[in-house]
């Protein structure tokens, strides 16, 4: 299918390019990076991701374009790609306004993707989207703009914890030095994304750190923000992204939760587990997904009902896998 994929980015002249709603890394890096790949081929790109898109990625070269709101119209192109999305509702409003004419492509590496699509791509075993971008463009022997390159690179960077997960191996790191060949420079990105917090996201950040609780003797770590937190600290619901990983950085943690609460009062959870816990299956059992070691869903509120009702889940799931 790989080789059918290539043949038609190379064939098709106009493209639309669709990603994940609450954009990360490698939904906009995996997006940007295939959309300037296909530019410098002489193609012409739209990119569509339901907004906002979060402040630390608006740097990348060709966010400012992104559609992020559907305009009452239908979106037309030769093809349709659709990249990191687990299923097609991940793309929110778009969705609708996709050309039913056009060959709709699915490029992703999450195991749950339910394969839609008219090709579908999906490799659970690549540490990224971005990862996959960066094969076809070297199946095709497609030259990566160094615009491209950044993004893929941050596409990479980010959705392996900064080169920390479970998934980064050498397919990551040499994929990122091929990329840093081709122009993306690691200090420079790295600061981008990672060290340009505001003042007001770091407040918030102590203010989740201090709702820290463990339970099922210190193997479930939790933290949770609340829409008076976000209020309080002058901060937006994106100023929250990668909290979770403080919950799962304690010793003797198995699964650390963050529970965000949504402007409409849904509770946002993140489910992060280490070594020898697979977490996606309790994401599933709440509408959501992911993968083993990181996934998330969003269920209703209160707070405090969500809480119980997720722990509750989470704790069984320990005790059946006899941890
Ligand atoms: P995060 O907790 O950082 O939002 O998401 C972690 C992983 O779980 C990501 O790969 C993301 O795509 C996936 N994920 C997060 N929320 C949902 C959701 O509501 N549904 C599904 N299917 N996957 C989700
Ligand atoms: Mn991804």
């Amino acid at each position: 299918v790989k080789q059918r994929i290539v043949e038609l980015l190379r064939s098709r002249n106009r493209f639309a390019i669709f990603s994940h709603v609450d954009p990360d890394g490698d939904a906009l890096g995996s997006a940007l990076g295939l959309s300037a790949l296909l530019e410098a081929m002489g193609k012409r790109t739209e990119v569509f991701v339901p907004g906002p898109i979060p402040r630390i990625y608006r740097f990348l070269p060709g966010a400012p374009d992104i559609h992020t709101q559907a305009q009452a119209r239908s979106i037309e192109g030769d093809a349709m790609i659709v990249l990191d999305a687990t299923s097609l509702s991940r793309i929110g409003p778009f969705e609708e306004l996709i050309s039913r004419e056009a060959c709709l492509v699915n490029i992703d590496h999450h195991s749950d993707n339910t394969r839609f699509g008219d090709m579908h791509w999906v490799e659970p075993e690549a540490c990224a989207t971005a990862l996959l971008i960066v094969e076809l463009a070297r199946e095709g022997g497609f030259e990566i703009p160094r615009s491209a390159a950044a993004c893929l690179y941050v596409g990479i960077l980010t959705d392996t914890g900064r080169f920390t997960f479970s998934n980064t191996g050498a397919r990551a790191l040499e994929t990122a030095a091929k990329l840093v060949d081709l122009g993306a420079d690691p200090h420079e990105l790295a600061t981008k994304v990672y060290a340009r917090a505001s003042a007001a996201s770091t407040l918030l950040l102590g203010r989740v750190l201090a709702t820290l609780e463990l339970h099922e003797e210190g193997r479930i770590a939790c933290l949770h923000a609340t829409n008076g937190m976000m209020l309080e600290t002058g901060t937006l619901p994106e100023d929250a992204d990668g909290f979770s990983t403080f919950a799962r950085s304690i010793e003797g943690v198995k699964v650390g939760i963050f529970f965000r609460e949504a402007p409409d009062g849904a509770i946002k959870v993140s489910f992060r587990s280490n070594e020898g816990v697979e977490i996606d299956g309790v994401a599933g059992q709440f509408g959501g997904g992911g993968h083993p070691r990181a996934s998330g869903a969003r269920v209703s509120g209160p707070i405090e009902e969500a809480k119980e009702n997720v722990l509750r889940a989470v704790a069984e799931h320990l005790r059946s896998t006899a941890l």
